[in-house]
């Protein structure tokens, strides 16, 4: 009998626990379904449309070497996967579960078809290492607060990777009898040459790039604790668009992380990115409470929040978009994000502070920018941390904490590596200082601050004021 498998957000085949399961039972035919369709659901961005590209193209290739072939079809999944079900006769389908409320709605539709028509539908836990609806409070509820979060989490057990399957048997239906293509290419995925090269230069997609990311991440993992703060050193592992993706799982780089201690020794830089796992798994959890977190804040008390309006804050958004703001950090951290689909944790904090606090724009505005420029941008990371440096969001930071994006370049960038690397404007001159340019930045080609740094503090606070 055949098995679906139907992928989403785990494009691999290492720790699939759904292809795992179809594998076991006999052919399986993998599914990939472009969904842009159904209610809800959002359409990606221009630079995860380009990773999903290249991460179908290779896992059709890890596939084809287990004898399942991946068949592509595009369409509201609701429809879509009961129609390849119909066609190709399958007795079974398997999927690994997924968070957002949407897509859920979509499974538990299939769901509800499959049980009509007698066939089995069996999901599975692989994208968190815990059900959102079982890590709850000693009063029942959902965590807010990180510490005692983390705590429960880690008192739990993590289950071990599963290997990548054994290959697969017998003969299997071609994916065109199933109505579908097997190539990505068809789908229009990929943004304008230019920007796909900048992308290109920057990442090598799929599982097995993955692999190598986590394994030469940790054997400098030592360096992290000191490490992960600065955006001018390699200092981070860079595993997020392949966690995002799914092309790892997080027990393996769980399992991975917790072997390596039993190896060399625990370390305050490997105990933090495991805390940073953590965060990942807390802003997902937060998504499953508030499922309309990139519109909604946690704490209401911003919903009467006086943001500028739209049409007045147009050119200092834009200013921002393309890291022309005059203020070096936020412009090198922004033009990294265009150029390379990514940008260093420390100034992402640094630039939404800025948009969201300096310039008093709707966080919501910037969320969505990175949610089209990012590589990694997913619906609860992204929304999560933005409300995390808003102030809305669950354990934030609090509103009046804003960051001086001069000084945090002094702190995290001492030597102007990073700044010097995305702003060429500013990186010849040694007469002219490339943290606070100031009135000397035109006349390399680089613009005056669009802002005042200490008078817009003022102005934020205020409006924070205003909200009591
Ligand atoms: P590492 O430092 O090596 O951390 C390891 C892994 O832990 C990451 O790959 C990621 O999966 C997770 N992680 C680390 N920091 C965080 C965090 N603060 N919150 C949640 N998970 C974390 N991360 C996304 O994955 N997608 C997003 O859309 C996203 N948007 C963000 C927006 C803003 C405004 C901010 C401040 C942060 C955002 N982050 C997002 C979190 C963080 O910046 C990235 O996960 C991190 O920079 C990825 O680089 P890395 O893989 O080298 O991280």
């Amino acid at each position: 009998t055949t098995t679906i498998v139907w992928f989403r957000d785990d494009l691999r085949v290492t720790d699939h626990p759904a292809l795992d399961a179809a594998c076991r039972r006999g052919e399986a035919l993998a599914l990939y379904v472009l969904d842009e369709a159904s209610e809800g659901v959002r359409p990606l961005g221009a630079a995860a449309r380009w990773w999903l590209d290249g991460s179908l193209r290779s896992l059709r290739a890890s596939l084809e070497e287990l004898g399942v072939p991946l068949l592509l079809r595009r369409g509201p999944a609701g429809q879509v996967v009961p129609d390849v079900l119909e066609r190709t006769g399958a007795g079974g389908i398997t999927w690994n579960r997924r968070y957002g409320a949407p897509e859920r709605a979509v499974d538990a539709a299939v769901e509800q078809w499959c049980a009509g028509r007698g066939v089995a539908a069996r999901s599975f836990r692989a994208g968190l290492l815990h059900e959102p609806s079982e890590l709850r409070t000693g009063a029942g509820g959902p965590y807010r607060v990180f510490t005692p979060f983390w705590k429960a989490l880690r008192s739990r057990e993590v289950r071990q990777p599963l290997p990548a399957p054994r290959a697969g048997r017998g003969a299997l239906p071609r994916a065109a009898d199933a109505g579908g293509g097997e190539d990505p290419g068809g789908w229009d995925l990929l943004p304008p040459p230019e920007r796909a090269e900048g992308l290109a230069r920057a990442w090598t997609v799929g599982e097995a790039a993955a692999w190598e990311r986590l394994d030469a991440f940790l054997d400098r993992v030592e360096d992290y604790a000191e490490g992960h703060d600065r955006p001018d050193r390699d200092g981070t592992s860079r595993l997020s668009p392949h966690l995002r993706w799914g092309e790892i799982s997080p027990y393996a780089v769980w399992d991975a992380a917790v072997r390596h201690r039993a190896e060399r020794g625990s370390s305050p830089g490997l105990e933090k990115f495991l805390t940073e796992l953590g965060w990942r798994e807390f802003n997902w959890h937060q998504l499953h409470h508030v499922p309309d977190l990139h519109v909604r804040h946690v704490r209401p008390r911003f919903d009467a929040f006086p943001w500028r309006d739209p049409a007045e804050a147009a050119a200092d958004l834009r200013a921002w978009q393309q890291g022309r703001t005059g203020i070096p950090l936020v412009d090198a951290g922004m033009r990294q994000l265009e150029q390379t689909g990514w940008m260093h944790n420390r100034v992402r904090m640094v630039t939404a502070s800025l948009l969201t606090k300096n310039l008093l724009v709707d966080w919501r505005a910037g969320e969505q920018w990175f949610w089209d420029r990012l590589v990694d941008a997913d619906p609860a990371c992204g929304p999560g941390n933005w409300q995390w440096v808003a102030g809305s969001g669950a354990d934030a930071s609090p509103w009046f904490r804003i960051f001086n994006p001069v000084t945090q370049a002094r702190k995290f960038d001492p030597d102007a590596r990073y700044v010097r690397r995305w702003l060429p404007e500013l990186a010849g001159d040694e007469g002219v200082d490339p943290f606070e340019p100031g009135p000397l930045g035109p006349a390399l080609g680089y613009p005056e601050p669009i802002v005042d740094l200490r008078a817009s503090r003022e102005r934020a606070l205020d409006a924070y004021a205003s909200t009591r």
